[in-house]
């Protein structure tokens, strides 16, 4: 029989919007000393707007929006959805591509008005070594703001901006984990910059940039054999695997499906601030029982 006190907590959990679905892991979660965070859609609302478009010279604002919003009309990343919803408040036509892939982690790539197109990470261009504005990225990059290039036919054409916004919670859950002594850490596929820029304004313990996302559970076997038993909170389709590695997979319910079915326990409303409940009711529920 399921003790009288793990009945009674699964039940106030349910009404606080905390779904238990693996109820070893909760029990389990009393020990936790750390807990990762993705960045996007988890600390942020993983909403983007378009807050700067910068051409190269020869190309113009609605040509960059056209090239880029055509491959990102293909694409439900938060990202494209700020781009495809700029498009539509210009009135821009935007064709179909011609053929289209994601390069997961490091952006979108496809053929659309004849021309090779591809929209980027700043990572992606490093490493195919095609120049870009470097103090043009540094500015926007520094003011916690996403940076994504175009290219096209291999040159580079322009640089697109976007703006998250931190969600208010995600203060006040550093804050009580810091109480609790548990040390909050985020993972995001997004560039350094602006991994340091969230990770400053939310006074986080750690931050790991750039992970791609076959590497994110992985990060989370290393942060483990650091002596650290983790929770991962997540929304995407790129942290399931990572929900599934941490001690405690903890999936945000506005978050894909995936992620909600390999979570241990869902947040209802998507609020960051919910992970310190489940981490005390933990405490509360089994410190009793021993
Ligand atoms: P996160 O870990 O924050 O959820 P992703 O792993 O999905 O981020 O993406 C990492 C980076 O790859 C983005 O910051 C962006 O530079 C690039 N990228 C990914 N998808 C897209 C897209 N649809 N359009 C443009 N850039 C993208
Ligand atoms: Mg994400």
């Amino acid at each position: 029989a399921v003790p009288l006190v793990v009945s009674t907590t699964t039940s106030i959990a349910a009404k606080k919007g905390l779904l238990i679905r693996n109820r070893t892991a909760f029990e389990e979660a009393r020990k936790l000393n750390a807990v990762v965070f993705d960045k996007t859609g988890t600390l942020t609302q993983g909403k983007f707007g378009i807050t700067d478009i910068l051409p190269a010279s020869g190309y113009t604002e609605t040509e960059i929006l056209t090239l880029v919003g055509s491959l990102e009309a293909q694409s439900e990343h938060p990202i494209s959805k700020g781009v495809v919803e700029e498009v539509k408040n210009r009135e821009i036509k935007i064709p179909e591509p011609e053929s289209f892939e994601a390069l997961t982690g490091k952006g979108l790539k496809g053929k659309v008005n004849g021309k090779d197109v591809l929209v980027v990470s700043p990572g992606f261009m490093e490493d195919q070594k095609i120049d870009y504005p470097i103090a043009e990225y540094n500015k926007l990059a520094s003011q916690g703001k996403t940076v994504v290039f175009a290219v096209v036919d291999n040159q580079y054409a322009g640089l697109i901006g976007l703006a998250d916004k931190v969600r208010d919670s995600a203060k006040n859950a550093v804050e009580n984990l810091k109480s609790l002594e548990i040390k909050s850490m985020m993972l995001t596929g997004d560039n350094r910059k602006v991994a340091q820029w969230v990770g400053e304004s939310l006074h986080l313990d750690e931050i790991y940039a750039e992970v791609l996302p076959h590497q994110k559970a992985d990060k989370i076997t290393e942060i483990q054999k650091e002596g650290y038993m983790v929770a991962m909170t997540g929304d995407g389709v790129n942290d399931a695997p990572a929900l599934a590695k941490a001690d405690l997979g903890i999936a945000i319910g506005a978050g894909t499906d995936v992620a909600i079915e390999t979570a241990d326990i869902v947040l209802v409303r998507s609020d960051p601030n919910d992970v310190v409940s489940i981490l005390d009711l933990s405490r509360k529920a089994y410190n009793k029982m021993i």
